[in-house]
Formats: structure tokens, sequence, C-alpha cells
């Protein structure tokens, strides 16, 4: 065998090692070789590097009821590094910090209004800045592993920004940006894609998945064959655009009648003249005068996730809304006026990860690409509980 084929194939093995024991949450030595099929010793040759790098922790397992020697189990060391995913919508940033085990350990959202990406990137960095000195003291020897950056808008598979509908956000490198400012991996991504990734890696570790965003407007992100469906310009999921209403009300896409205008929350709030904060929807919603408004609502939501049935035959749509979360009734009432007997979907679920989908996404997807595996999945850490 040649050199070339002998370090392919170790670093073939590094990644179905890691992706076990970052599934299986902690195993031995000896599970490790049972679950992969590899032979003991690669198995310890591959640990004693991770062991080195500090990326997996070795210690006695105190859960064992075994009497004798508690038997040693491997874990990857949460403190070892950490990263950051990043929301940027057209009045809020939302940021949060994922150790290597992926879990948060720190988040906030803040209210800002930007004119231009340039002056959200300046204020992102400068708020930053602190926050990566302080934690690269704490979360080493790896530190920093990477930035993923969703946006509410096209985002191309060189992770160009190609159009925001609210704002101009195109042309505006903001991946070289942040990258020079904490000398790091960063990605870009739209909200939606990194929603639904999200709700693969800490609850369905499904290798296809559908995820609706409910928010400003109405996302769609695609999990095929386990990897982020995007299409052929990154365009795919653009499912708030869907024309649900010929001669409709204009959207700033150019188009007429798009369903976000209709099912977005925005587009609730707007119907019931309050802000599109979540307490005064969940208030509005409840009194007994909105009773219309809200049958519109559903009515219009429940064109579109029709359509979305019909075209993609998903096994299980996962919906994430700031009022729907927590009012399972919506559901229900919603799954009434899907009246086609061709609709066929096994369940319509709530997502437990609620408005931060999108940077624990971004987080994760960053650590995906640091351990450089296909999948990522934390489902058995119960973070988000049942
Ligand atoms: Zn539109």
């Amino acid at each position: 065998m040649k050199t070339g084929d002998a370090s392919y194939i170790k670093q073939l093995n590094r990644k179905i090692l890691i992706k076990e024991i970052i599934k299986n949450r902690s195993l031995s030595r000896s599970d490790l070789a049972r679950i992969t099929g590899l032979n003991k010793a690669t198995v310890s040759s591959q640990v004693n590097d991770f062991i080195e790098e500090q990326i997996v922790i070795e210690e006695f397992d105190n859960k064992s009821n075994n009497r004798g020697r508690r038997p040693i189990i491997l874990k990857i060391n949460g403190m070892a590094g950490y990263s950051i995913g990043i929301d940027i919508d057209a009045n809020h940033i939302s940021v949060l910090f994922m150790n290597l085990n992926g879990k948060t350990f720190e988040k906030f959202s803040v209210e800002v209004q930007f004119d231009d990406l340039i002056q959200a990137t300046k204020h992102l960095i400068d708020h930053l800045t602190p926050l990566v000195e302080k934690f690269n003291s704490i979360y080493h020897p790896v530190k920093l592993i990477g930035i993923t950056v969703g946006i509410h808008g096209i985002v191309n598979d060189k992770e160009e920004i190609i159009f925001t509908p609210k704002q101009e956000w195109s042309n505006y490198d903001i991946k070289s940006q942040l990258e020079q400012a904490f000398h790091t991996k960063v990605y870009v991504d739209n909200n939606a894609n990194l929603s639904v990734f999200a709700e693969q890696v800490f609850e369905d570790p499904m290798a296809n998945l559908f995820c609706i965003t409910l928010y400003s407007g109405i996302g769609l992100g695609i999990i095929s064959e386990n990897e982020i469906y995007r299409g052929y310009q990154g365009f795919a999921g653009e499912i708030g655009h869907m024309v649900v209403e010929s001669n409709g009300l204009a959207c700033p896409c150019g188009n007429k009648g798009c369903w976000e205008l209709y099912a977005s929350e925005r587009a609730l709030a707007e119907a019931l003249n309050i802000s599109s904060c979540k307490t005064s929807l969940e208030n509005a919603i409840l009194l007994p005068e909105n009773k219309d408004i809200l049958n519109e609502y559903l009515h219009y939501l429940a064109i579109g996730l029709n359509n979305i049935i019909n075209i993609f035959n998903p096994e299980k749509i996962i919906l994430n809304g700031a009022i729907i979360h927590g009012h399972f009734s919506l559901i229900t009432e919603m799954t009434k006026r899907l009246h086609s007997k061709m609709n066929s979907y096994r369940e319509i679920r709530l997502s437990k990860l609620g408005e931060y989908s999108c940077v624990l996404g971004g987080a994760a997807f960053a650590l995906k690409n640091f351990y450089e595996i296909d999948t990522i999945n934390f489902s058995a850490y119960g973070y988000f509980g049942e």
C-alpha cells in the first residue's frame, strides 16, 4: 500500500470514530471498536491522537453499576473549543456560543436597526471582540473553531449574498470581514437552511427533513439525503414567494400574492394592527373579536403547506414560529384545512428550538466542518428537553 493511501484511510477512520464519539455521548474504546467495526489497535491509536489534541477526554464511568473496576469512557472535551452562530435580520442580531459538545454556553439577541450590512458587521465585530478574547482563554487549546452567519435572503454556493428582500445587502463580503477580524473559518448561509440543519442535529437525525420558519418572512429549509438542498443557485426554499393569491398584494420581490404576505407572523401582526412581538401576538390571537383574522391566517398557512406536501411528500415537517411555539391547537386547526386526498405526510410538529434555531444551526454547522464529518448528531444529549 502506498503512504498516500495509508494517510487517506487514517483520515477516514478518524472521521468515523469522532462521529460515533459525538453521537453516543460517552462510550468505551471497545464499544467504539464494536460499533465501527474497526480493530482495537486502530481505535486506540486514533483515540490517543484525539486525547493528545485534547478534543476527547477519558474518564472513569461513574454511572456504571459494575462491581470491581469501573470502566473507562471517552467523551468529547466540551471545554477545548467553541463555535459561534450569528443571525442577522433587518432589526435584530442574535448570537450564540456553543462548545465542542454542542452545548450552548452564551446567547443574546439585540434589537437594532441597520441601514446596511457594513454598519451591522462593524457593530458585530466591536461587540464580539472582547467576548472572543474572554472565551478563548476559557475554551482552549482549540479556542474558536468557526463562525456561521445566517442571512434572511439568498446566499449562493460561493457564500455570497445574492438578494435580501427587505434590504440591499448583496455585494458585501461579510465572510472576509469576519475572517479577518477573528482569524477563523466563517460560513454564510440562508437562515432557513441553518434552521432545518439545527433540527437534524439536535432533534431529528433524519436523512430527509423539512422545516418552515414563520417570522418576518417564510422560509423552507430542506435536508435531502443528509445535505442542505440549495437548488441551482441557492434559491431553493424561497417558499415565502410562492404565489397563493392571483392579483394579490404586491411583494418587494416583484410578484403579487406571495405566501408570506398572508401567512408570515409579520402579516398576522399587520392584520391585527399590532407589533409583531411574541407577547402581543399571543394575547391578540386569544381574543374572540380576532377569530376571523386568525381563521384567515390559518387558511393561508394551510394553502402553502398543502402545496409543499404535494411537491415533496415529506415524512416530517417542522413548523417554527413565535406564536405557533407552544400553541399546538393551531396546528390541529390548520391540519383540518388540509383537505386533499393526495396529502401525504407522517407528521407535522412544532419546533422546540424556537427563534434560536438559526444560530443553533449556524454554530453546529461550524462544528460539523471542524470535525470534517458529513452529519453531526447531538440528539442524545437532551439539550432541549422532551
Ligand atoms: Zn414575493
